[in-house]
């Protein structure tokens, strides 16, 4: 499925909506440039979860969880992920395999962890329909139009 959105607000919306139906054990790949807006979904997820914490992009961390919700919530952002070994040591396994929600930007950096069902989800500007212009395809996931 392939949606439009043309301001924060209607990606974190669209976040929000699979955040509320996410089932455990679900596993989102992000995928889009410096930007795109993985974080703003990334907190309309958490925010469709019941998570009242403030999100962010985990800086220090590789993954960032919040317990705060109907469901654990494991954030990832392996932008500056080292080698698959790193994932390894953080113990990623019990999380993509676990009772709670998995979602990670910048996900084509360690594809070759990602689970075979992963819900792939890219982000894609394109100037010429305006600057808050964003295309999201939605791969492996059932969502209404928003
Ligand atoms: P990423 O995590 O992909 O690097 P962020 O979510 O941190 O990107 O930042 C996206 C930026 O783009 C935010 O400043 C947000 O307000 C802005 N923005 C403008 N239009 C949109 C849109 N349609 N969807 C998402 N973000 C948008
Ligand atoms: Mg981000």
């Amino acid at each position: 499925m392939v949606t439009e959105t043309y301001g924060a607000e209607e990606t974190f919306a669209l976040g929000r909506r699979i955040g509320e139906t996410a089932h455990p054990g679900m596993v989102l790949s992000l995928t889009g440039d410096l930007g795109a807006g993985k974080t703003v979904f990334t907190q309309g997820v958490a925010a469709g979860l019941g998570i009242e914490e403030a999100v962010n992009s985990p800086t220090f961390t590789i993954v960032q969880i919040y317990d705060g919700g109907r469901l654990p919530f494991y954030h990832f952002d392996v932008y500056r992920i080292g080698d698959m070994e790193e994932m390894d040591e953080i113990g990623y396994e019990d999380c993509f395999y676990g009772d709670g929600v998995c979602l990670v930007e910048w996900a084509d950096l360690i594809k070759e962890l990602l689970p075979e069902d992963v819900c792939r989800i890219t982000i894609e500007k394109d100037l010429e329909k305006g600057f808050d212009y964003r295309r999201i395809t939605l791969e492996g996931l059932e969502v209404q139009r928003i």
